[in-house]
């Protein structure tokens, strides 16, 4: 495991006039070996220097279409740069600015508490077809166990089509590690509620009796993103008395009676779409990551854009790639020292790579 190295105080002495400055400056004389991805979740101070924005599937595609970029310094968290090394041309670098930038939903499904899951549904649901699917939002090593496992991989936004696919191919779904994704999509594809169950990995048998676990279509992981799983059914009710006329638009992360109530849910590429081919004089009270809705509010002054969670919660783990880390790994690199480079055995890449592919051929 990768620590991060204490930033050199100078950089946590700067202006924000000099970090643009040394930021901009960096970016220039590294020219076209440099590639910058921004997520849309990402502070406004770090992505105005991205290259490139979008969901972490579209930035990880997107290194592939500048292969004579050395370095790509993604500016998310470390399951997206894992995946932008997974899918990256040979030779080059996926730099994450702040190591420390993990994902809370990504870390609730551990490799090996996944692997003592699957062990017992091997045994418990030996006779029965069990695929494994992982949420993008997961590490590459998970990745590569689905892979590994005859399993794909799914995004918010191919979500439906990858879970019909497992439906009609499988028993069983083992879905992790969102337990709200997994739950509005199989509802969605007429699953009901009573065939899915959640997998604690802290009990005994995921916390069911083997004959549940043997009826059940769909098991949940228990994971959740702590930002999406904020939005509740009251924040759904109180946009509507305050903002007559308001459309509840969420992200498909925020639990099941949240989307039930809002208008539209669809992932964050489906959000921006929304908002922009809507309108003028629209409304919106938008169930997702703040700056994000901020940005949408700032692009979109014709609508009326507001958050859902009156907490206007951040990604907390995004928001530690601080234009001083930006400066400092840029900095690094035009003095010919790559820090913080995100490296992944050979064999996860191969076999999330089948998991990823399998993923590209059907959606
Ligand atoms: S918003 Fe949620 S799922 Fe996305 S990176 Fe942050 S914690 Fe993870």
């Amino acid at each position: 495991m990768l620590l991060q190295t204490p930033l050199p105080a100078d950089y946590m002495r700067l202006s924000r006039a000099s970090l643009d400055e040394r930021i901009a400056v960096a970016k220039a004389s590294l020219g076209e070996r440099l590639t910058i991805l921004g997520h849309h979740y990402q502070r406004d101070d770090v992505i105005k220097f991205a290259d490139y924005t979008g969901d972490s599937l579209k930035l990880a595609k997107l290194s592939l279409e500048r292969p004579e970029a050395e370095f790509v310094v993604f500016c998310g968290v470390h399951f997206m740069a894992e995946g932008a090394v997974v899918l990256a041309p040979p030779g080059q670098q996926v730099i994450l600015p702040d190591l420390t930038a993990g994902c809370s939903m990504a870390d609730m499904a551990d490799p090996d508490d996944v692997d003592e899951c699957w062990e017992v549904l091997q045994d418990v649901c030996g006779d029965q077809h069990v695929m494994p699917l992982t949420y993008v939002n997961s590490a590459a090593r998970l990745k590569a166990f689905v892979g590994h496992s005859g399993g794909c991989v799914c995004t918010s936004g191919n979500a439906d089509t990858i879970v019909k696919w497992a439906l009609d191919s499988a028993d069983k779904l083992l879905f992790f590690p969102d337990q709200h994704l997994g739950r509005n999509t199989a509802y969605k594809l007429g699953v009901p509620l009573d065939q899915m169950l959640v997998w604690n990995p802290y009990s005994e048998l995921g916390g069911h009796s083997a004959e549940a676990l043997r009826r059940a279509r769909v098991i949940l992981w228990q994971g959740h993103c702590s930002v999406h799983s904020r939005m509740s059914p009251e924040h759904v009710r109180r946009a509507r008395e305050t903002w007559p006329g308001v459309k509840v638009l969420v992200h498909p992360e925020c639990p099941f009676e949240t989307v039930q109530l809002s208008d539209y849910a669809g992932s964050t590429e489906f959000i921006i779409k929304q908002v922009q081919n809507a309108p003028a004089g629209s409304s919106w009270a938008i169930g997702t990551e703040i700056h994000l809705v901020n940005r949408l509010a700032r692009q979109h002054p014709e609508q009326t854009i507001v958050s859902l969670d009156d907490c206007r919660c951040q990604c907390a783990t995004m928001f530690r790639i601080s234009p001083q880390h930006l400066c400092w790994v840029l900095e690094e690199l035009t003095d010919g020292r790559a820090q913080n480079v995100i490296r992944v055995p050979e064999e996860v890449i191969r076999w999330a790579r089948v998991a990823l592919d399998r993923m590209l051929e059907r959606s």
